[in-house]
């Protein structure tokens, strides 16, 4: 058998390391560790790389932070040779990127695709992870490392009839790869949120017909989305590291997040032409726009105000402007970055339908069932979110310790030490998980500084001649009460809302998402510094 082969081989006995998933953090855990000459298998269920983009390539699926911001900065050259040809890449573009990385590093080799991992067993005699696929593949490993994402689990909603409808349906998130021409097409598209609002200018521009079935109204802000001016991306490559140096000093990790203006300590008029400067601009940096917007109830009202007032603007029909103006804190939810949104509802073959009284009866063979009234659809287009955070993790079996089991505690108290490490899971780890910064931030970065520590954090046990690491459950409670502690104090608890895992039936309510990168950073830098006296260290 060839090298090559061997590295193929479904079955191998044991790796240095197994990870799971070929997102963003999967590719980068794979580089990090055949860097330090470890032996690691990466197991992928899609058959490609990307993850959220290799799922998600709808029609109008683009990210939400500025390319130059969203993507790897751990490698100079690549980040120097790296074109981006919008302010907002496309699907495709971030795909081609991630694929890219993985030729570029030469890391194909040590990926399995079409393998989903069904079971992670701690074995309490050796010290070592048992991982399992769907595959037959049965792989025993030193570290194991999550990379499942935080956004990786699609949600069907909860709707009678849903498989009984005979035109087609899809889901945003599970997307077929493959072009759906939508001309002269029925189109109902379920959902509002970022996936549906992107999707909706796209479909919209050859359905014959696309109704928008909203329950709750979201803010969308412009992205003002252009190609990107060579000149502008060549100076931002010059200054790469100052502009990224800025970026972690601000709540989300983005650049445009730097601001001390407060909006009640401002004339109206003023504060005005402040929203208005950040609307033009474009992009999530909008709620950036003054300081207190997430602090004070008041202070948050006045950009609500400012975008409803745009909604007004820009939608010819006073009463669907009305019903398209959320009524909620603003950035309480991911707030919607998409250009010409609003601008759609004007189109003669786009009807928003207002499911927020009377909700979708049911889901019939010929459509959507609202009251006494079918529309009657060809395809149905479910942007109905995810099972976030821990919706991936709660898929696979996982036992950590004397059996423990993951999902149980995921659904009952999730937390996670810096939202990375579970206690009695040694050796474990994950990014974005409970306790993470994840969505409230700019992710790419987050992900290379949790794989980063990560990496310190293998290397210190190695070191020092150890076998095993993991949380004490002290530690890992003070975390999660840290992050209660500040969710209780915020906006974000007064709007229903994935991030209190609202959307999923029967999931505990509670806000598991940590609130600002730089303390984030601080505080898992500190555990380190202060030699991982937070963790059992065997
Ligand atoms: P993912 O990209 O989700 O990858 C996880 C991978 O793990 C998937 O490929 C999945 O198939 C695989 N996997 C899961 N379970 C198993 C299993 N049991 N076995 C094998 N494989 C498994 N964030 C931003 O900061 N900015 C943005 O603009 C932005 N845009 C987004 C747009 C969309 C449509 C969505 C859904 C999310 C977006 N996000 C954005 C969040 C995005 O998820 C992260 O930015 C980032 O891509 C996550 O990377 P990841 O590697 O952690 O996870
Ligand atoms: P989402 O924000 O959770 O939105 C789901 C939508 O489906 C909501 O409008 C929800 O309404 C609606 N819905 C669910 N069940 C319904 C039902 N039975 N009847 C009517 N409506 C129903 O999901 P998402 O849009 O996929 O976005 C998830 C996250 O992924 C985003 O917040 C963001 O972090 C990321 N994302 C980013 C981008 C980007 O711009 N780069 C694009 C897509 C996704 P309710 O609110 O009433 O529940």
């Amino acid at each position: 058998m060839s090298s090559a082969d061997e590295a193929l081989s479904p079955v191998v006995s044991h790796v240095d390391a197994i990870v799971v998933g070929a997102g963003f953090m999967g590719v980068y855990t794979l580089y990090r560790f055949l860097k330090q000459g470890k032996s690691v298998r990466l197991f992928e269920k899609g058959s490609g790389v990307g993850g959220t983009w290799f799922w998600n390539s709808y029609p109008g699926a683009r990210c939400d932070v500025e390319s130059m911001e969203y993507s790897y900065q751990f490698d100079d050259a690549l980040q120097q040779e790296w074109e981006w040809t919008e302010r907002y890449a496309s699907q495709p573009e971030i795909r081609r990127y991630i694929e890219h990385v993985v030729d570029r590093f030469d890391l194909a080799g040590n990926m399995q695709f079409d393998t989903a991992v069904t079971s992670v067993i701690f074995d309490d005699e050796t010290g070592h992870w048992i991982i399992e696929t769907d595959n037959g593949d049965r792989v025993s490993a030193t570290y194991c490392v999550l990379a499942t994402g935080c956004l990786s689990q699609p949600i069907m909603p909860n709707i009678e009839g849903l498989e009984s409808f005979s035109g087609r349906m899809e889901h945003t998130g599970l997307w077929p790869d493959e072009d759906i021409d939508f001309t002269g097409l029925r189109v109902g598209i379920i959902g509002t949120g970022s996936s549906g609002a992107q999707c909706l200018p796209e479909i919209s521009k050859t359905a014959a017909q696309v109704k928008v079935f909203q329950r709750t109204p979201a803010y969308c802000v412009p992205s003002q989305n252009r190609p990107l001016d060579p000149d502008v991306q060549a100076y931002m490559k010059q200054n790469y590291k100052k502009i990224r140096d800025k970026a972690w000093t601000t709540r989300a990790g983005i650049r445009y997040g730097l601001t001390d203006r407060m909006a009640l300590e401002m004339p109206p008029e003023e504060r005005e032409r402040y929203f208005e400067a950040s609307w033009q601009r474009g992009g999530i940096g909008f709620t950036a726009t003054f300081f207190d917007l997430f602090d004070s109830l008041e202070a948050n009202e006045t950009a609500c105000v400012f975008v409803r007032k745009k909604i007004h603007e820009i939608v010819d029909d006073p009463v669907t402007a009305e019903k398209l103006c959320p009524h909620d804190v603003i950035g309480c939810r991911r707030l919607v970055v998409v250009n010409d949104y609003y601008e759609s509802f004007n189109r003669p073959n786009v009807e928003l339908i207002d499911v927020s009284e009377k909700p979708i009866e049911r889901i019939a063979p010929g459509g959507v069932v609202v009251g006494d009234e079918t529309h009657e659809l060809d395809i149905i287009v479910l942007a109905t979110g995810f099972d976030a955070i821990t919706g991936a993790l709660t898929r696979i079996d996982i036992r950590g310790r004397n059996g423990v089991v993951l999902k149980e505690r995921m659904l009952s108290d999730p937390k996670a030490l810096m939202g990375m490490m579970f206690s009695d899971f040694p050796n474990l780890f994950t990014a974005n998980g409970p306790g993470a910064v994840a969505a409230l931030s700019n992710m790419v970065p987050m992900i290379e500084f949790s794989v980063d520590w990560m990496m310190d954090c293998i290397a210190y046990l190695e070191r020092d001649g150890k076998k095993t690491i993991e949380p004490k459950h002290d530690a890992e409670d003070a975390w999660a009460k840290h992050v209660d502690d500040m969710a209780t104090a915020s906006l974000y608890v007064s709007c229903s809302s994935y991030y209190l895992g609202d959307n999923v039936p029967g999931k505990p309510r509670k806000f598991l998402l940590f609130q600002g990168v730089p303390e984030y950073v601080e505080m898992c830098t500190a555990l380190a510094n202060e030699g991982y006296k937070a963790f059992n260290v065997e």
